[in-house]
């Protein structure tokens, strides 16, 4: 079909839009945490990220006191089937009333697939704004040697999203700007399944709401990124900062998960084959898939440098030597690329057909 046919015949087809529950933040805004468990009764069981366990603990303790029990759990840092289940058993000998995950994606994951398994409230608190996963209704699922087993969809986004710019600014600047690169992704894969006629990650069009917040997102990440990223170099929240989480977690995570997704992740996907990028945040692979996207669309020299620049003044990935691919070698990108178009993947919602071949270009040119 198509662009053309694809968009005449949208108006018939059904829409949709998902939101978290409620959505806090502010400085310091963890200290609600208690006040919004004790909404959903006494018993607060929290999975709490082992890599900041330490520096958490007393905040956590203060924020429910008077409150609420609760039970602190140390997450071990791996997102399987066999750590859910865990968690779900102890979260239920707890008879728990409600399930909280507190630090990066991992952990908020797992906490997210434990509340979906016990059909239980579920209240996430990112600590860094890394990644646009907080407010979704999706979690990340790895097999125990490490590989990727899939993206695991639940029945509910969290019921309460807390983010706390104390925290998220505290955290080393270049968790913000993966973010930012997580978040400048989501308009153009928007306006890609907008263009095709693409279905969201919920398997409808997005409602136009989501289209607007996606372009919201952009704006506010183009105006602010830069400010952001100076102000958390300095652990000092202030505008820009605030901006940027919203657009970081709240803003790219509506769009992406209401508007759908394409090449720039398609990319990071085929990305993570190469053990040489494991070490690169996904939003640093983010980066390089926005650019290799734009070579895929033809996008005008101009448009393609105003992303380019403005990813590089935040220190973000903008060849693939920055994201640990130092030898460009052919079997490398064709490794890449066939990961990245493999049949009915979300490469193929870019309103052009994908192939390998075009991929492997698109790479060489960012080598
Ligand atoms: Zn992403």
């Amino acid at each position: 079909m198509s662009a053309g046919s694809a968009q005449a015949d949208q108006h018939q087809r059904m829409r949709g839009i998902r939101f978290p529950g409620k959505y806090l933040q502010g400085p310091d805004a963890i200290n609600q945490l208690g006040c919004v468990c004790k909404e959903f009764g006494a018993r607060a069981f929290c999975v709490l990220d082992h890599g900041i366990a330490d520096m958490l603990r007393p905040i956590i303790y203060s924020a429910f006191d008077g409150h609420c029990e609760f039970s602190l759990v140390s997450h071990n840092g791996d997102c399987t089937w066999a750590e859910i289940g865990n968690l779900a058993h102890q979260a239920k000998e707890f008879r728990c009333d409600c399930i909280v995950g507190l630090g990066g994606g991992k952990a908020l994951d797992a906490a997210k697939a434990v509340a979906d398994q016990l059909v239980s409230p579920c209240v996430v608190v990112p600590t860094i704004a890394a990644s646009d996963a907080p407010c979704s209704a999706l979690a990340i699922i790895y097999n125990e040697d490490g590989s990727l087993d899939r993206a695991h969809h639940l029945a509910r986004n969290p019921d309460v999203v807390i983010a706390d710019t104390t925290l998220i600014a505290a955290a080393p600047a270049r968790f913000l700007a993966a973010g930012i690169a997580d978040g400048l992704a989501t308009s153009i894969e928007a306006n890609a399944c907008r263009t095709s006629g693409a279905d969201n990650t919920f398997g409808v069009l997005g409602i136009s709401l989501a289209y607007e917040i996606a372009d919201l997102c952009e704006k506010v990440l183009f105006e602010f990124g830069e400010q952001a990223i100076a102000e958390c170099e300095e652990s000092l929240p202030g505008i820009a900062i605030e901006r940027v989480t919203e657009a970081n977690i709240l803003l790219s995570g509506l769009g992406f998960e209401s508007c759908g997704v394409a090449a720039a992740h398609g990319i990071q996907d085929g990305l993570c084959e190469l053990y040489e990028t494991h070490s690169s945040l996904h939003g640093e692979k983010v980066a390089i898939g926005i650019l290799a996207e734009l070579k895929l669309q033809n996008a005008s020299d101009q448009q393609f440098q105003r992303y380019e620049e403005f990813m590089g003044k935040l220190g973000l990935p903008t060849r693939l030597s920055h994201i640990g691919i130092l030898d460009a070698k052919k079997e490398f990108l064709e490794k890449v690329a066939t990961r990245a178009c493999k049949k009915g993947d979300i490469i193929h919602n870019e309103p052009m057909s994908v192939t390998p071949e075009m991929v492997v270009g698109v790479l060489k040119q960012l080598a």
